[in-house]
């Protein structure tokens, strides 16, 4: 039995960057940048005033006194200026407007005294004036050709918004994936149908799918499987068409698990079965390369608090992968228990917790969990705790390794 850091590896071993395509930048929304990016032009593209007020010629003041000035004309963001001031002359100016040639000083509006029976002209005191005050020069936050953004950027909205702000309208980037969700067994019934005996509801479609979002993938829920060979191949071809394919259930030891041994006729080669692990030990991993095409299959544990974890542990380190992260696998942080807690059995548990950043770090706090098929409890965690089996129990204010969700 693999343990979860071989079977991250393997999985980080098979899983393939996507190829790299050009998207809408407003669709790029946590996207992975697939090249390196440099400005294409400078930042400002202009010199610009940072205030509305009058751009003036510093050295024409001597002294701190009142001079008084003739007012050009208005310069209004998206206009070009017409006049040159020299010594004796204003324009007036709003902030984003271009600066005018001769000017190297924008006086605040505030600053100024205006006579309205003479608004051809204004006083300006000296000491308000000096050059380059209240001016953004062209290329001072960034001259053209510099490298703008590293390929790996994960694009969240300020690196849209700089990319929009260079004109890049079309991103290099990694694909997102799609994900094939297939629930099994002959006990499911779809979230909208009453109970009846013997059955539950297909809570794993939409938590997987849903995760699936989350993770920044293009879910594709493929409905129920019964556990017949027959239904379960049919649905597997379907699912084999995308990029990864999840099922749900069917891959313990059960008379009706057939997951595993239907992949295998449908040509998915196994690459783990097991990991030394609680929840989600019977997890499944293989992979099936056909027509230049690959899919790269889960088989998940049906219990649901199985599947949540191995999708959190592992289905989202392959789309991370997959997806361009320079880092895909998982992101452990050290958490404080906020309270006492004892791990049964011989295997690591990820146990579900509440999470939060508090002034003196993060805590984690166990939910009052019953174990794989306690799916409820999950409502009040927002992240796993890994606990290692040991012979004492763990205590309060103890450290240990946790994963946001
Ligand atoms: P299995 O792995 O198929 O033996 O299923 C293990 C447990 O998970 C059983 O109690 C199933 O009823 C339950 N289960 C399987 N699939 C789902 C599902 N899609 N939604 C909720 N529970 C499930
Ligand atoms: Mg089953």
């Amino acid at each position: 039995m693999l343990t979860v850091e071989e079977a991250i590896l393997a999985i980080l071993n098979h899983v393939v960057v996507s190829t790299a395509n050009n998207v809408d930048l407003r669709d790029c929304l946590q996207l992975v940048l697939a090249q390196n990016l440099s400005t294409p032009h400078d930042s400002p593209p202009f010199d610009k005033s940072m205030m509305d007020g009058f751009a003036v010629h510093s050295a024409s003041f001597d002294g701190t006194g009142d001079q008084k000035l003739r007012v050009l004309e208005t310069i209004t963001a998206g206009t070009i200026p017409s006049f040159t001031v020299e010594r004796g002359t204003a324009s007036q100016i709003m902030t984003g407007a271009p600066i005018p040639a001769g000017a190297d000083c924008v006086v605040p509006i505030e600053r100024v005294k205006l006579d309205e029976s003479h608004p051809e002209t204004l006083t300006v005191c000296g000491s308000d004036v000096a050059a380059e005050r209240h001016i953004l020069r062209q290329g001072s936050t960034a001259t053209s050709g510099e490298p703008l953004m590293k390929a790996g950027t994960l694009l969240e909205p300020q690196h849209i918004a700089v990319l929009a702000e260079f004109g890049v309208a079309n991103v290099p980037t990694y694909r997102r994936p799609t994900v094939g969700v297939l629930a099994t067994g002959d006990e499911l019934l779809s979230i909208d149908q009453p109970l009846t005996p013997g059955r539950i509801r297909n809570s794993n479609e939409p938590m997987l799918v849903s995760q699936i979002q989350r993770a920044g993938g293009n879910a594709v829920p493929l409905g129920i499987a019964k556990d017949s060979r027959a239904d379960l191949s049919v649905k597997i071809q379907k699912g084999l068409e995308c990029d990864f394919l999840l099922l749900s259930g069917g891959v313990s030891a059960g008379t009706m698990d057939l997951v595993p041994s239907e992949l295998a006729a449908a040509g998915v080669v196994q690459v783990f079965h097991k990991i030394q692990m609680k929840p989600g030990k019977p997890l499944w991993f293989g992979q099936l390369h056909r027509d230049n095409h690959t899919c790269w299959v889960f088989g998940l544990p049906g219990n649901p608090v199985s599947s949540m974890i191995c999708f959190e542990l592992f289905v989202r380190t392959a789309l991370r992968k997959f997806a361009g992260s320079p880092s895909p696998e998982p992101r452990y942080i050290q958490a404080t228990l906020t309270e006492p807690v004892t791990v049964k059995g011989d295997r690591p548990t990820y146990f579900p917790s509440r999470l939060e950043h508090t002034n003196t770090g993060t805590t984690a706090t166990p939910v009052q969990w019953g174990g794989s098929a306690d799916l409820r409890s999950t409502a009040d965690a927002n992240g796993m705790c890994l606990l290692v089996p040991k012979t004492s129990a763990y205590s309060a204010e103890e450290i240990v390794e946790a994963i946001i969700w």
